[in-house]
């Protein structure tokens, strides 16, 4: 969408020319310049889909009108138990992906989990052996479950795509436009009292929004219904141990949410 209206932009701009001399024509063509940078910005940071940040209620709106009839017409998406959502799916081909992957990466965990925690794609030791967060990230995500008084199995892990981009590179748009249902079935099976996001590609999807990891940890998000968190991702955490505060700031959150509800 994006390219077409950066395209028409580009369009509008040489009929109104700058040279014109008047001042409106002037003042539309510096108008349209600047539509069109911040798009061609937009494109080149998060590819040809177009995000954009609502305020809350009426993203709340949005996404609950969206959750009615959104799966594809297909068999998956009439099932209720993850076993055979995942035995239905697990054979993909509906991006590139599925010629390249080893294993189809469908998730982990308890299948009435409270908490889920969404990545972003599996990488080389999850594609080798067909579960998410099993290589490093996994181990230090692991830490951050026990630091936090949770084991692996008491909650579950998937991510926003079920198969590994090539040198994990990020997800592509129309990647993320065919897996993201299965996700959503996902997450209608298990009904989850919460979901915390590791790093701001599963934010952003689940989100639709552009905003920063920064902003996004601020809040708590309303995901069709569910509280939602973000914090780094545990790779980004691997690479620069000065965010391991701020996640733990971030768990400690999830946690106490967690036992309010509990108590209610
Ligand atoms: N990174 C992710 O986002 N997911 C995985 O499963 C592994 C690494």
């Amino acid at each position: 969408m994006s390219l077409a209206f950066i395209s028409i932009m580009s369009d509008l701009r040489t009929s109104f020319p700058p040279e014109a001399n008047e001042p409106l024509a002037q003042q539309f063509s510096q108008l349209i310049s600047g539509i069109q940078q911040y798009l061609m910005q937009e494109r080149d940071l998060f590819g040809n889909i177009i995000y954009h940040s609502v305020e809350q209620g009426s993203t709340r709106n949005a996404l609950k009108e969206k959750a009615a009839g959104d799966y594809p017409a297909e068999p998956w998406a009439g099932t209720s138990s993850l076993g055979e959502l995942n035995s239905m799916i697990c054979e993909c081909q509906k991006c590139s992906l599925g010629a390249t992957r080893t294993k189809f990466v469908f998730g982990v965990g308890n299948p009435k989990a409270e908490i889920v925690l969404i990545g972003e794609a599996p990488g080389a030791d999850e594609d080798a052996k067909g579960e998410p967060f099993v290589g490093r990230a996994g181990q230090l995500l692991n830490k951050i479950l026990e630091a936090i008084h949770f084991k692996r199995e008491d909650v579950y892990i998937c991510n926003i795509l079920k198969c590994r981009p090539p040198n994990n590179r990020d997800p592509q748009p129309e990647e993320v436009r065919q897996c993201e249902p299965y996700l959503w079935k996902q997450l209608e099976i298990i009904k989850p009292k919460i979901i915390l996001c590791l790093g701001r590609i599963s934010a952003q999807v689940l989100l639709k929004t552009a905003d920063s990891l920064t902003k996004l940890r601020e809040n708590v998000h309303d995901y069709r219904g569910i509280p939602l968190l973000v914090t780094y991702h545990p790779a980004a955490l691997r690479r620069n141990p000065n965010w391991k505060r701020p996640t733990w700031e971030d768990v400690q959150k999830l946690r106490k949410m967690y036992d309010e509800m509990k108590k209610n």
